[in-house]
């Protein structure tokens, strides 16, 4: 049967910032539905009332706005919370959902003695052989309970994984998880399967330490009467130095941006990152999008190097036209100032000091007599034209016989009061021919 549109979803928990994790998954989810025509859709994911903040869900929103990572549509947990009453009434009344009372305490000495026996620690169902009787004596205690979802140990669990291939589950191995507490409120497992169910999602790309749920939550897609999604778990980010380091879970969009990284940069790095593609400085997302496919997709950990992405960084600015930079370049700097300067930039806030070479005032540079002397000539001989700087060098070579270092080093320096720089072919236009006769007649002086 044809499946429907592509619907992907991002579904992050409002609880911090987004780390470069998680704008990964983000940006994967979306590079999915744009490969595929489909629709890339925000779940914001804040059951946790507690720990849920609303300047985190507007951060959320403009780092991937940033990204270039726009939603087709936003969805709310806690505006949801009515569907997920329902499905859970559905699945009690099917014998799906039962009552438990053991207190974390008790959780997990019964974890410690299968540990101890050498059996697996996961949930010994005890609740589920209580009578009828049994509950209302808890009850009658004034304990409240907690429920689980009972897993379907006849049912075994099977998927083909976008990237792992065939996963197989016996559900025997798995704990009946904890749905819902006893305050009534929500764990992710039924509230996140309910939500895929009714937004239409048709493919959940997420990181690998999302494999167990998976493996529950096919049991409660098939549970509430819905075909599962397609699954796929990417292998799990980490350091250069091959951990899931600490700095690497808070580096997020604002340090990026602080360190002068363009959203291009990230995007055409974590494309690619823990693929078989490789990772160049591709600043047509596009053509990313092109090229992306789960075939591609490893299993090992993808290594993020900051290294590399300053590297893409550089490479992207240089190649970044004019019209994408312009507000963000210091006031009167137009294309040709642009052109003149980006070669030089590792990032663009560079550009203002860049461009104060040619606005000027530039330093006195400490000239010898001899180079004085030259750029006093040079004040004389400089003559406009297209190319005023080939001019200049070409007639000062001849007059004066000096060349290389010699003939543009104390140019350079009159002109615009460093030893290095943007190209002086392309700067002595921008500075104009007044000015610059003015800085070599200075210099001369100085
Ligand atoms: N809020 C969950 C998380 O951030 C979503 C996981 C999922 O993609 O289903 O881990």
């Amino acid at each position: 049967m044809a499946r429907a549109m592509t619907v992907t979803r991002f579904a992050p928990s409002p609880t911090g910032r987004l780390h470069v994790g998680n704008i990964r998954t983000a940006l994967h989810n979306w590079m999915l539905a744009k490969k595929r025509g489909g629709r890339f859709m925000l779940r914001i994911d804040d059951t946790d009332a507690a720990r849920s903040r609303e300047d985190y869900v507007e951060a959320i929103r403009s780092d991937l706005s940033w990204l270039g990572l726009t939603p087709d549509g936003e969805e709310r947990q806690s505006a949801r919370l009515d569907h997920y009453e329902r499905a859970f009434e559905a699945l009690r009344d099917a014998g799906r959902i039962y009552a438990a009372y053991e207190t974390a305490q008790e959780l997990e000495l019964k974890r410690k003695i299968a540990l101890g026996r050498g059996l697996p620690p996961i949930y010994d169902r005890a609740a589920l052989a209580l009578t009828e009787a049994e509950h209302a004596a808890k009850q009658g205690e004034g304990i409240v309970p907690h429920w689980r979802f009972k897993l379907d140990h006849d049912q075994p669990i099977a998927w083909e994984d976008g990237i792992r291939g065939t996963q197989k589950f016996d559900p025997a191995t798995l704990s009946d998880p904890v749905i819902r507490r006893a305050d009534g409120s929500w764990l992710y497992m039924l509230p996140s399967a309910v939500d895929d169910i009714e937004i239409g999602v048709t493919d959940v790309l997420r990181g690998e330490d999302h494999v167990s749920n998976t493996a529950v939550q096919i049991q409660m897609f098939t549970a509430l009467g819905a075909t599962p999604p397609r699954f796929a778990h990417e292998a799990l980010l980490v350091g250069s130095e091959g951990k899931l380091s600490k700095r690497l879970g808070s580096l997020g969009c604002d340090a990026f941006r602080d360190d002068g990284i363009e959203p291009q940069a990230l995007v055409a790095l974590l494309a690619r990152l823990g693929t078989s593609l490789s990772v160049e400085p591709i600043g047509d997302v596009a053509a990313l999008v092109e090229t992306f496919d789960l075939a591609t997709f490893g299993r090992a950990p993808a290594r993020f190097d900051a290294g590399e992405l300053a590297r893409i960084n550089t490479a992207l600015i240089h190649e970044l036209p004019f019209a994408e930079v312009a507000e963000r370049l210091p006031d009167g700097m137009g294309e040709e100032g642009w052109l003149a300067i980006r070669p030089n930039l590792d990032k663009l806030a560079d550009a203002a000091d860049y461009w104060s070479l040619v606005t000027g005032p530039v330093d006195a540079p400490d000239l010898s007599d001899d180079d004085r002397t030259y750029v006093a000539e040079a004040a004389q001989a400089l003559e406009w034209s297209a190319d005023p700087w080939h001019t200049l060098t070409g007639t000062l070579k001849e007059s004066t016989g000096r060349k290389g270092k010699a003939l543009f080093l104390p140019l350079r320096l009159a002109l615009t009061g460093r030893g290095s720089g943007p190209e002086m072919a392309a700067l002595l236009p921008l500075i104009g021919e007044g000015e610059a006769r003015a800085r070599l007649i200075a210099a001369a002086r100085a």
